[in-house]
């Protein structure tokens, strides 16, 4: 798959806004022809077929929501909800570059989709006064395409690599001298002749985001002065994000409205905004006033999302672990055909809130429903010897 560029406009710029100093003329945060990839790309969980294909749990954005998020990207870091640890060092580390007068170390954000990776990228840059660039690695097909970002970029400006994972062997050795010593290397002409030019770059701050750490290189992940690992969000986090939301939409919403928002978000501020949303809308088709807990939860049962955040999919899954197969242990590929999904899209897409969770167990011998996963099915679990104990998990 090809990646996908778009241009923002300024107003998706979460660095531009009130307080921008010492940076470009206004408007000029971003310099036409920025290019940005979202999310949805071959390393995203597969789109999901069928109607499914706007699942409300889905932790990606598809790209009509990304343009909305931009309005809901708090722009500094006393607005951005949760994630102390992370927050009370970076403050530190931008205070620090803020009285050096020097750009921010490189850093890297670590964590699951739509937990607030490019929220922080743009808190750098949104604290800092400067500009953020916003690209990916799959975008980076070229060590060309690199280059042209790097060259363009002003002193402090922070450059967004999502997806960083994903860069390319020659893009990325491109990047270490970029990073360690603010030098561009470019080889002019092929072959016997071909010489290379060292350009000087000014300092500027990388932000990396991945959602797979482990398949971050060595040599690039050393080349970050701060990594960091975001975590899911406790419900009392996400009831503050929901209200947060509710404010920027001017959504009417009671605190029991945005307990039960929460309570079925599944950690992820992205899938607490999305449900705010639907409900929204329900509460608007309905006619009543404000979102309150029984809005809230009529409106989620409705959209098939239950009281923990499962959707029809995952539920099926549970399903077909605990009644059609009746607590053995199953094949992905058979436990896929059970419920007409492809293989990767459960494994991707299913799986790992279910294991987040601890609904289902990944066995020797296969997927495995927890005693969980039969309770919140409201079924009662075998004791049989049919239960593997928890002898491979
Ligand atoms: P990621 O880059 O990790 O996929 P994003 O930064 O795009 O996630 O965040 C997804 C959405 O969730 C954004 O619209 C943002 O407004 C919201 N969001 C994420 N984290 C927070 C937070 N800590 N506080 C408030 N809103 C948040």
């Amino acid at each position: 798959m090809s990646p996908r560029h778009e241009s923002l406009g300024p107003e998706e710029n979460p660095s531009v806004g009130a307080g921008r100093q010492g940076g470009r003329p206004a408007g000029g945060g971003l310099p036409d022809g920025r290019r940005a990839v979202r999310r949805g790309s071959a390393a995203s969980p597969a789109p999901l077929p069928g109607s499914d294909r706007h699942r409300p749990v889905d932790p990606v954005a598809d790209p009509v929501e990304a343009a909305e998020e931009a309005r809901l990207r708090p722009r500094r870091l006393k607005d951005f909800v949760g994630q102390g640890q992370i927050k009370e060092h970076l403050g530190i580390v931008l205070e620090a570059a803020r009285r050096r007068g020097q750009a921010v170390d490189h850093l890297l954000f670590a964590g699951p989709p739509g937990l607030g990776k490019t929220t922080m990228a743009g808190i750098v840059a949104g604290e800092m006064g400067v500009s953020i660039r916003i690209t990916s690695g799959p975008a980076l097909v070229r060590g060309g395409d690199l280059a042209a970002i790097l060259n363009d970029l002003r002193p402090g400006d922070v450059l967004f690599i999502d997806e960083i994972h994903r860069l390319n062997r020659a893009v990325e050795e491109i990047l270490y001298p970029a990073m360690e010593d603010f030098q561009l290397d470019i080889v002019i002409g092929k072959g016997p002749t071909a010489r290379t030019l060292r350009l000087d770059l000014p300092r500027f701050t990388l932000v990396g985001a991945t959602t797979r750490t482990g398949l971050v290189t060595g040599p690039l992940r050393d080349r970050f002065g701060l990594v960091a690992r975001l975590d899911y969000y406790a419900e009392d986090e996400l009831e503050t994000i929901v209200h947060r939301a509710a404010r920027i939409f001017s959504v009417p919403i009671d605190q029991g409205g945005a307990a039960e928002i929460a309570s079925r978000s599944r950690g992820t501020p992205r899938i607490a905004n999305r449900l705010l949303r639907r409900v929204r809308d329900f509460v608007e088709v309905r006619g009543e006033g404000a979102v309150t807990r029984e809005a809230a939860s009529a409106g989620l049962d409705l959209f098939g999302v239950d009281r923990i955040g499962l959707d029809k999919v995952d539920r099926a899954i549970l399903d077909a672990l605990c009644r059609r197969f009746g607590g053995r242990p199953v094949g992905l590929s058979t436990l896929a055909v059970a419920v007409g999904e492809e293989p990767d899209t459960v494994e991707d897409a299913y799986e790992p809130f279910l294991l987040q969770r601890g609904l289902l167990q990944r066995t020797a011998r296969g997927r495995v429903a927890t005693p969980a996963a039969w309770a919140h099915l409201g079924l009662e679990a075998p004791t049989g010897p049919e239960v593997p104990p928890s002898l491979f998990g």
